[in-house]
């Protein structure tokens, strides 16, 4: 791997994202976007400012504007993500004599300004080498994705039999169809589509609880 796109809309994957990408010298693109405004900009380790620079600690839950408290106006993402992309050619085709900054993007004032950006020198992330969020237990199973009315859940112990979940779902879930290494269904009135690693989508509830008592029921722990 040479490069990580930010495709995320999960604050604390995004804080793993950087962890994991200083700690390896691997070039990640980070894009964020609420309401109609957005912020992308290409973290080079070794040579500029990493998240963490910037956005020191996570805000607590609930401070921050979110997608689903605010709304995110679809153009504004579309931007975001060409703007990522462009930045990720460039750092895969001529990485020299790059100078990262931070791009903030409205989308509804058509405003796009380039901010320079300074490493600090105390960053506990490229500057300490701490990465609390790569090195953290995985505790929580469940996390609702912002906006999309889906919630994550993660399995638990062992990897799924998906070929087996197909036969015992045969004839109680609608839609049931396996695609390589996805099995997807429809059961109780919500989409599922689980991979092979445990880890399923559950659209249509941001009910955690719900989510999990789903996933338990029909997929197992
Ligand atoms: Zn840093």
């Amino acid at each position: 791997m040479d490069l990580v796109l930010d495709g995320t809309d999960n604050l604390s994957t995004r804080y793993l994202l950087n962890d994991f990408a200083v700690e390896r010298g691997v070039p990640w693109v980070y894009g964020g976007v609420v309401s109609a405004h957005g912020l992308v900009m290409a973290v080079v380790p070794g040579r500029g400012p990493c998240l963490r620079c910037l956005f020191p600690e996570m805000a607590p839950p609930g401070t921050l504007a979110t997608c689903d408290t605010a709304g995110v106006l679809q153009p504004a993402v579309a931007a975001i993500a060409a703007l990522q992309a462009g930045l990720a050619l460039r750092l895969l085709a001529a990485p020299e004599g790059f100078e990262p900054r931070l791009l903030e993007v409205d989308a509804w004032d058509g405003d796009v300004r380039a901010l320079g950006v300074e490493r600090d020198p105390a960053c506990p992330c490229c500057a300490r080498r701490e990465f609390p969020f790569l090195h953290a237990p995985a505790t929580q199973r469940a996390v609702s994705l912002c906006g999309r009315n889906t919630v994550q859940v993660r399995g638990t112990r062992t990897k799924p039999d998906l070929e087996a979940l197909e036969r015992a779902l045969h004839g109680i879930a609608r839609a049931l169809r396996r695609d390589g290494a996805l099995l997807r269904f429809e059961i109780d009135g919500h989409k599922v589509t689980l991979f092979a690693d445990g880890r399923a989508l559950i659209e249509g509830t941001d009910d955690l609880g719900r989510a999990l008592a789903l996933y338990d029921r029909y997929v197992g722990t």
